[in-house]
């Protein structure tokens, strides 16, 4: 999701801090619970999950089950669900009996009898029931939305991304584990509304004397939990396939069914989205449970294999560009972005949210990359850097590790621009799109820290970046460089980084490109002629300052 406008609507966060991983926010043992491994997590390892969920209008009310599959991989008989108040667990059963369980706030401790096995592949079902919470402000604030469409329509669908999915069904809510073989899910609503839900429609039941039909989607790929998503409403469908990188991709299209003849029109960009990003980061990661874009009664959100849509049919972002330039305008904001998540965030995702730059920083520059394939480099380096007006610099990209807090909303732009500075400095494309589509391959389907990440990079460029990462991740501060010119020399280096920064920087020197190392120490190039003018490249997010 993009939080930018909510940024800038509601700035959240004040106060300046230097150094670095200073936060001065303070965590309680709820927050802990919901962002750490906790040894009742780390116990069990999840398989499946198969979460059946009857959704009730009328009373904005839910009842359901979700069976969780999981292999012991330590002895141990006390486990940790978590599924968020209101909400209720009625019943937990395992083997046909039911089993103790005790609530602290979100958190439900499930009580075994006995140690169980370790190695052995066991399954809970879980009963649970109650009125979830209702989004104030979707997709930014999570729960369940309730609205109608504009012809009178129920329009209800769930988003949860930070709150966590335990706001609307009991899971292990937290990114580290993803169940191996997906998700089966059986929604079930009043029968003249359809669920459009992740992965494929395995079918539709009708349940004539409820008054409902079930509809059964599956995801056979691991998933993210914050992912998982409903979506109600009177919808419509169209479809094509897309001949891609890894042949033949379902892309299926949701909309409701007076938007149909806007929606044909303006989904014409999704392929040619999927085309950009298969370019860059290669396959497609959900071949096997397609591509979908389903209309949604909020902005937007990565829900894997059922990215949502509700960008009003329009380009930019809700009609506006981000970046300033008018290119921002040249493609759906909503579409390009979110489908940029289904490889950094589904594919490729932060094992602790703390890390959630991995999900956005890629993906708001995957807007830039999909401006350089369709339209051209130009462009696409004004975008990025048009977006830098946004930055803020309120804390460091990186949130408070196993307390559930993500880092600044820096993330986006700052983050982009980040990237970008690294394209610069790499200084050849093929190495960076191979790195790009590399990252895609090396951490398929897992769950990774921003360190696997950063030593990735270091590994496969062969620069020691290990400065440059901690200086735009972890702090505020932007590096200057610092220049002076004597007749024909020039001497430079960095203030306000941390130690040992240290990047080459392209500079024009008399409208010369010029390639200096820079570092924290003072440094001189001597030139042939007298020097006019010094010119920092704009592709660096840096800035200078002439002595
Ligand atoms: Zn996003």
């Amino acid at each position: 999701m993009n939080k930018l406008l909510f940024f800038i609507l509601f700035p959240l966060f004040l106060s300046a801090q230097n150094g670095l991983f200073e936060h001065k926010e303070k965590f309680t043992r709820q927050d802990s619970l919901r962002g750490s491994i906790s040894p009742e997590r780390e116990w069990w390892d999840l398989k499946h999950y198969e979460l059946s969920v009857e959704v009730f209008p009328k009373t904005k009310t839910i009842k359901g089950s979700n069976t969780i599959c999981f292999e012991v991989l330590k002895s141990a008989k006390k486990m940790q669900i978590d599924l968020q108040e209101p909400l209720q667990i009625t019943k937990i059963t395992h083997k046909n009996k039911n089993l103790k369980h005790t609530r602290e706030g979100n958190v439900y401790w499930i009580h075994f009898s006995e140690n169980l096995s370790i190695n052995s592949e066991e399954k809970i079902t879980i009963y649970y029931e109650g009125k979830p919470i209702e989004s104030k402000n979707p997709p930014w604030s999570g729960g369940i939305t309730w609205r109608k469409d504009n012809k009178g329509n129920d329009f209800i669908a769930s988003s949860n991304q930070g709150i966590g999915a335990s706001i609307w069904w009991p899971n292990k809510d937290h990114g580290y584990d993803e169940p191996e073989n997906g998700i089966d899910m059986h929604v079930t609503v009043p029968e003249h509304l359809t669920d459009v839900s992740n992965g494929r429609l395995i079918n539709t039941v009708h349940n004539k004397k409820e008054k409902t039909k079930t509809f059964h989607w599956r995801v056979t790929n691991p998933i993210n939990n914050y992912g998982v998503n409903i979506n109600i409403g009177n919808y419509t469908h169209f479809s094509e396939i897309y001949k891609g990188e890894k042949g033949n991709l379902d892309c299926n299209y949701w909309v409701l069914t007076h938007n149909l003849e806007k929606a044909k029109k303006q989904f014409k960009q999704a392929t040619m989205t999927l085309e950009a990003f298969e370019h860059w980061f290669g396959p497609y990661p959900f071949y096997e449970d397609s591509y979908k874009l389903v209309e949604a009664p909020y902005l937007g959100m990565e829900h894997q294999s059922s990215v949502t849509y509700g960008n009003k049919y329009k380009n930019g972002y809700l009609g506006n560009d981000l970046s300033g330039t008018g290119i921002g305008l040249k493609f759906d904001f909503i579409i390009v972005h979110e489908s940029g998540h289904e490889w950094f965030a589904n594919n490729i995702t932060n094992i602790d949210v703390a890390d959630m730059w991995i999900h956005e920083s890629f993906t708001a520059y995957s807007e830039s990359l999909f401006i350089d394939y369709h339209f051209s480099t130009k462009e696409a380096e004004d975008y990025v850097i048009g977006t830098r007006k946004s930055i803020k610099n309120d804390k460091p990209l990186i949130g408070v590790y196993n307390v559930n807090n993500e880092g600044s909303g820096d993330m986006y732009y700052k983050g982009a621009n980040m990237l970008h500075t690294l394209r610069q400095i790499i200084n050849d494309d093929d190495k960076w799109r191979t790195i790009l589509r590399e990252l895609n391959t090396t951490f398929y389907h897992q769950q990774v820290s921003s360190q696997q990440i950063e030593n990735y990079i270091i590994k496969h460029t062969n620069i020691n970046l290990k400065a440059y990462f901690n200086q735009y991740l972890r702090t505020i501060k932007i590096p200057v460089l610092e220049y002076q010119i004597t007749k024909n020399k020039l001497s430079f280096k960095f203030t306000n980084t941390v130690k040992n920064f240290n990047i080459p920087v392209k500079i024009w020197v008399n409208k010369k490109a010029v390639w200096i190392e820079a570092s924290n120490s003072s440094k001189e190039i001597t030139l042939e002629n007298n020097i006019n003018t010094v010119e920092i490249d704009k592709n660096f997010f840096i800035k200078h300052k002439k002595i």
